[in-house]
């Protein structure tokens, strides 16, 4: 059976294009990967979207977007795609669960992964002391010295968080000024338990099994010094996940799939929405609209064919 809508992604993004298409009858199949919500389930609280005025967790926020969804006849696969064809109408998406299926129009809302620091220590350690997420992993490190890389948004907002468990947070920032907006840098400046490390980088991330200590570079001296911590969570931006279209669709050079103004990439027929080609906004709510804008036009164009 040829499905009508095939949307590869579930995060606020994914979700928002599985409402509005089920609710236009198209019973669209939704391809989640292995997590429901995507990078909203890695943050603790969503303060900014808008209608939960005492904010939402990020966990809740897709399964009431999944609960939407349904109610309208989504349906939602625990799946990965392993591979798409691009060049065959119906389109063909195979996944890791082997399944293969075929789909008149596609939604790509496979998001972006975080940003890896790649310095000695940081494969070996990952999950033993070094995480990408502080809602996961936050409680492991009751009482202990943690570190926090990264000048953004999401370093402030994660250090935050980790001040509920850590004894003390080190936030390392490559420069002397942050990113982040004024409201979360006032905040993590205004914490106790938050020094600040500026014009530092890690070199190294050590330990024997578990997370020990960061070897830090000064940019400006060059000095290199050590700091005894027990966790590292790194906040240093994200990756688009497009390996899977590479060859098939346009993707510009820091991997983002291309779109027009109305989410239509290159091959008629397959819409892209979110993380996935938006390298400005990056918010759930910005992501949420792509959803509904490329679920709109691919009503559009089923329509049509
Ligand atoms: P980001 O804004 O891209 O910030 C990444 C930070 O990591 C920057 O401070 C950057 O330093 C630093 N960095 C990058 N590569 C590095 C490296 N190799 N070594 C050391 N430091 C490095 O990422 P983000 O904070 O995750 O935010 C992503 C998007 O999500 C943003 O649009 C943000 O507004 C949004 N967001 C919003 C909220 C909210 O509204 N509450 C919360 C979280 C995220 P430089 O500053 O020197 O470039």
């Amino acid at each position: 059976m040829t499905e009508n809508l095939i949307i590869i992604g579930a995060g606020p993004a994914g979700l928002s294009a599985a409402i509005y298409a089920a609710r236009g009858n198209l019973a669209p199949l939704v391809l989640t990967g292995q997590s429901l919500g995507g990078q909203i389930v890695l943050t603790n609280e969503l303060e900014n979207f808008p209608g939960f005025p005492e904010g939402i967790t990020g966990l809740e926020l897709a399964q009431l977007m999944q609960k939407q969804a349904e109610r309208f006849g989504a349906r939602l696969e625990a799946d990965s795609v392993t591979r798409v064809d691009l060049q065959t109408r119906p389109f063909r998406v195979e996944t890791q669960n082997g399944a293969t299926y075929t789909a008149r129009a596609l939604i790509i809302a496979t998001g972006a992964s975080p940003r890896r620091l790649n310095v000695p220590g940081e494969n070996e350690l990952t999950g033993r002391g070094v995480s990408y997420c502080a809602t996961c992993d936050g409680f492991f490190f009751r009482n202990k010295e943690i570190a926090v890389v990264g000048g953004g948004d999401s370093a402030m907002q994660e250090s935050l968080f980790l001040t509920r468990f850590a004894s003390k947070v080190h936030l390392i920032h490559r420069r002397d000024q942050l990113r982040a907006q004024p409201i979360l840098q006032d905040r993590a400046r205004a914490e106790p338990k938050i020094t600040f490390v500026w014009n530092s980088v890690v070199k190294e991330i050590r330990g024997a099994g578990k997370v020990e200590g960061l070897v830090l570079e000064n940019m400006q001296t060059r000095a290199r010094s050590e700091i005894p911590v027990q966790g590292v969570f790194i906040y240093v931006g994200y990756i688009p996940n497009t390996e899977l279209f590479r060859g098939q669709l346009e993707i510009d050079e820091e991997g983002y799939l291309k779109v027009d103004a109305r989410q239509r990439t290159n091959i008629p027929g397959v819409f892209a929405a979110g993380e996935v080609h938006d390298r400005v906004f990056r918010q759930a709510i910005v992501s949420a609209g792509y959803g509904a804008m490329a679920e709109i036009e691919a009503e559009r164009y089923l329509a049509s064919l």
